[in-house]
């Protein structure tokens, strides 16, 4: 008799993990998927900050190589950046609280997870959703339109509100035995933590918050970046960017970009030669990329906070290494801005 396969949404956070291992549970063979949209620190190695950080976790971001391989779930990974623009650009069912369409998005992976169901012979779906466990694409109205607009309706099984739920072809054809499924709803995580036990999971992740999208200052720095260019538009290395340091607009023509730590000092050594990048000549301190076209007046701005971030401070002056993209080397003796001259309005 032919084994029934299950392919089910990973992002490695407890939810997936469990959706996936009860399945499992029930006899049935189970692969994960994850899909690569552009928007986790993990799928471009972006430091993060966090130095209380656990193996896996990511300052709040899930790596989900990492948790698959501990729950021995086999892991597919698909990179769907390019495709993802559309749904990002124009979502019909609008953003969540940040620049997040999580229901178009979400409906978005369930079309793509079906395509590849169909094209690797999978006989239904999972996914590792709660009912009322997040503001936007969980609510019990917003499952139904996921499915629907997915194209998947009766062909995903959300086992950990099943219950809760209408009968879904899984179930129906007997693979699943609905009994065997959960009604958890709401945003509270101790059955989670309880049934974890129960199956044996033993290392799982903090509760996440989502993607980058779901971050206000991302999202700010990803609006900011559509405005500069006059366009709905980027690349993978302007999302890596935004991700990192902090961001200084003073003028139209270019903005700032100054590591905030060494791991993000040695993450911005992939922009050099392809940016404007200043260094203190005489002090330690950060790094910083000019993204834009400046003039002698706007690099010696730059020049003059980016030393007000570096050892040199209170330095009367400091020496500021300037490369530019031609390859050209300048050094700018500048005075450190203060605190106040850094007015609040030019961070982005
Ligand atoms: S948090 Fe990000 S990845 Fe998750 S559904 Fe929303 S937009 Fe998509």
């Amino acid at each position: 008799m032919k084994k029934i396969r299950a392919l089910s949404l990973f992002s490695g956070g407890l939810d997936s993990i469990l959706a996936a291992k009860i399945i499992e549970a029930q006899g049935i063979e189970v692969e994960g998927i994850t899909f690569q949209i552009g928007f986790t620190k993990e799928e471009f190695g972006i430091p993060q900050r966090d130095k209380n950080k656990k193996d896996g976790d990511n300052g709040g971001h899930l790596n989900p190589e990492y948790y698959a391989e501990k729950a021995g779930i086999k892991l597919n990974i698909e990179n769907i950046f390019e495709e993802f623009k559309s749904v990002l650009f124009d979502p019909k069912h609008g953003y969540g609280s940040n620049m997040n369409p999580c229901i178009d998005c979400k409906a978005f992976m369930l079309h793509k997870a079906k395509e590849y169901m169909e094209k690797y012979g999978f006989d239904f779906l999972v996914t590792g959703e709660v009912i009322g466990q997040r503001p936007m694409s969980q609510r019990k109205q917003a499952l139904p339109i996921v499915a629907k607009e997915g194209g998947v309706e009766d062909m995903v099984l959300r086992p950990l509100c099943a219950k809760l739920l209408p009968e879904t072809l899984p179930e129906r054809k007997g693979w699943v035995e609905r009994e065997k499924l959960y009604d958890f709803n709401g945003r509270g995580r101790k059955s989670q933590v309880q049934l974890a036990k129960k199956l044996g999971v033993i290392e799982y992740p903090q509760p996440a918050g989502g993607c980058l999208l779901t971050d206000p200052g991302f999202s700010k720095r990803l609006e900011n970046l559509w405005q500069s260019k006059c366009e709905k538009e980027y690349s993978v290395d302007e999302i890596k960017l935004l991700s990192i340091g902090r961001h200084i607009r003073f003028c139209d023509e270019f903005k700032l970009i100054i590591s905030r730590e060494k791991s993000e000092t040695e993450y911005m050594e992939q922009f050099y030669g392809q940016f404007t990048t200043l260094k203190a000549l005489n002090f330690g301190g950060p790094v910083g990329l000019i993204d834009g076209d400046a003039d002698e007046g706007g690099l010696k701005k730059a020049a003059a906070i980016l030393a007000r971030y570096g050892s040199g401070r209170d330095a009367v002056e400091v020496m500021v290494e300037v490369f530019a993209v031609s390859g050209e080397k300048m050094v700018y003796t500048v005075v450190p801005y203060s605190a106040e001259q850094i007015l609040p309005s030019w961070h982005i």
